[in-house]
């Protein structure tokens, strides 16, 4: 059976030779990522030739998400040897200063001073040194240093306990979301989203530039803020899909409640019908050993008992010195969890009344009784059919697309095997998918398939056994 949990793999220096894309999709790398936070377009186009050419050559559909920056904000110039925050001692940053001057560090965010108050801590470079803020006058904001040491150059500041007034899409996102778009990207990424009206605007963009007649790139939202994690649910309404980006959201809220904060969006988005993205240093010390540690092994499985779509690998996959082992590591362990009983999606007759959500249940059934070996949806005639896979049955989930594009977008999904019919109607589907199935060794003589064709079947599914 294969792996229902998808990868995804940052692609960076040590993953963008073609023949090692190809070598980790082959592995278990169901989705490449590209990081908009570094590289030029240039680095970026090359990237993206070699990502198609090595899944053509896997024979896998391997969508794009181009993940935009956001309105990080960071230090300013340091010296070359860095400064030395003085545990104990005081530090001033000012929105006013390009470069640092004695004692005085400059930050990106320009009206930084009118956002934060007496109180307030700054985290810096994930969380290691800590600021207090004692009182800002003019421009300067006075801190004490609660957890010092040498910090350089660029590093990135979290606000945990301040409402920032920063436009969550910065000028480079909106470049870099046209040129991805020009690109053929299936997703765009939107980082430090804090609230609603970001997402609607980029998905105002992305139609803007998106050729007549193409699906347009869907939108991933990643929660890695605190305002994200208060609006959770008017953000859901209006992205394609969420990232618990851990990276951040772990620095912006106590890590100690990551965890719960991630059962419960990645409970929400199943309700929804929503992929959603476990990431962030999952196998971290892969990045320097061919072995992960027992308890990214545990993290890896514990996302799949969560029920998440997919697991994400960053410097693993982009920089690390093992890629390929990574992702075969990362595989091994999804397999295994979904294997065990503790990965199920339990049967709950709580659902709601319409058809759909019945039908999705009955299937659910069928599955869990051995009563089928795979599920058929056509996703042009029964456009609400993703909505089956919510129940999440165990079984082979083979989804009839249009397009290409259309398949690589939705490879993102939980067990998703999508295929392309480019001509569907409800008189032929059925014969045509089972024969395009069974020549390319999917389906077999014998096995019996719940089908989930369109409106004739009044929003239900039909049995048929593959002769
Ligand atoms: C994160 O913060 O967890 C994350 C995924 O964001 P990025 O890698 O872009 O910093």
């Amino acid at each position: 059976m294969k792996k229902r949990t998808k990868i995804i793999c940052t692609i960076g220096p040590a993953s963008a030779s073609p023949s090692v894309l190809e070598k980790m999709m082959r592995a278990g790398m169901d989705v490449a990522r590209l990081n908009f936070s570094h590289a030029t377009h240039a680095d970026h186009k090359r990237l993206i030739r070699t990502v198609r050419s090595a899944s053509k050559k896997a024979g896998k559909f391997v969508p794009l998400i181009g993940d935009l920056q956001g309105p990080k904000i960071r230090l300013g110039e340091l010296p070359k040897e860095g400064v030395e925050l003085p545990q104990g001692g005081t530090m001033i940053i000012s929105t006013n200063a390009d470069r640092y001057q004695e004692g005085v560090l400059p930050v990106t965010y320009k009206n930084l001073h009118l956002d934060v108050k007496k109180g307030d801590r700054i985290l810096i470079d994930d969380g290691i040194f800590e600021l207090n803020v004692l009182r800002v006058s003019g421009y300067r904001i006075h801190t004490k240093v609660v957890n010092g040491g040498r910090i350089t150059s660029h590093k990135g500041m979290n606000f945990p306990d301040s409402q920032l007034h920063v436009s969550s899409i910065t000028t480079k996102d909106k470049a870099d979301a046209v040129f991805g778009v020009e690109q053929g990207v299936e997703w765009i990424a939107l980082s430090f989203v804090t609230g609603p009206a970001p997402v609607l605007a980029m998905k105002r963009l992305i139609k803007k530039h998106t050729p007549p007649g193409t699906v347009p790139a869907r939108v991933i939202v990643k929660i890695e803020k605190h305002e994200a994690i208060d609006r959770f649910e008017e953000i859901l309404a209006v992205t394609d899909a969420i990232m618990i980006a851990r990276g951040d959201l772990g620095v912006e809220i106590p890590a100690e409640e990551v965890p719960i904060r991630q059962k419960e969006i990645i409970e929400k988005c199943r309700q929804a019908g929503k992929p959603v993205v476990v990431a962030t240093q999952m196998m971290d010390s892969m990045i320097r050993n061919p072995r992960p540690t027992r308890a990214e092994v545990s993290d890896v499985a514990n996302a799949v008992f969560d029920h998440t779509d997919a697991v994400m690998l960053s410097g693993e996959s982009a920089t690390g010195k093992y890629p390929l082992q990574t992702v075969k590591m990362m595989a091994k362990i999804a397999q295994e969890a979904e294997a065990s009983t503790y990965d199920d999606v339990k049967l709950s007759m709580d659902h709601d009344r319409d058809l759909v959500s019945a039908s999705s249940l009955a299937v659910k059934l069928l599955a869990l009784r051995g009563s089928i070996d795979g599920v058929l949806v056509s996703h042009i005639l029964a456009p609400w059919s993703e909505t089956i896979l919510k129940s999440r049955p165990e079984v082979p989930l083979f989804l009839a697309v249009g397009s290409d594009r259309q398949a690589r977008q939705l490879a993102m999904g939980w067990g998703a095997q999508p295929f392309v019919m480019k001509t569907q109607n409800e008189r032929t589907f059925v014969r045509t998918a089972i024969a395009k199935l069974t020549k390319d060794h999917l389906i077999k003589k014998g096995m019996r398939l719940a089908i989930v064709l369109g409106e004739r079947h009044g929003e239900g599914f039909d049995l048929v056994e593959v002769r």
